[in-house]
């Protein structure tokens, strides 16, 4: 190897170092750009936050027996079955939560359902 082939290879040597030493700084930055996921959450549920009420009138609610008040229920479908005394919105595998009062539900879409809330379709959330 003469000095010349060295020296190039030296070159090389810095810029590839170089280079890589500056994508552990770059990089992070590119592959959140626009998108911080912290901020996207955040403004997801804000989004939720802002969103209308299932009411027990509308023609879905009616259909599953969506309560508001699961406890306060003393007819129908949930008062007639023993085995739904524990089950409530905040317990069930498609509520999420928003706050302690209230969160989405994967049936009632685009509304929140109460977090003592309930209806027929109610299943056990997974461990
Ligand atoms: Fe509540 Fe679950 Fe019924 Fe949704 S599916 S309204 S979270 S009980």
């Amino acid at each position: 190897m003469n000095d010349r082939d060295y020296n190039s290879e030296r070159r090389r040597f810095f810029r590839i170092g170089a280079l890589s030493l500056a994508s552990l700084f770059v990089l992070p930055k590119i592959r959140f750009l626009g998108e911080d996921p912290l901020a996207h959450a955040q403004a997801g549920k804000s989004t939720a936050q802002k969103l209308e009420p299932v009411k027990e009138s509308d023609a879905l609610a009616k259909s599953l027996n969506y309560v508001e008040n699961a406890k306060a229920v003393k007819t129908g479908k949930r008062a007639a079955d023993p085995q739904t005394k524990d089950q409530f919105c905040d317990n069930c595998m498609f509520y999420g939560s928003l706050d302690k009062e209230k969160g989405t539900c994967q049936i009632f879409q685009g509304k929140t359902v109460r977090a003592k809330g309930w209806c027929a379709s109610w299943a056990k959330k997974p461990a």
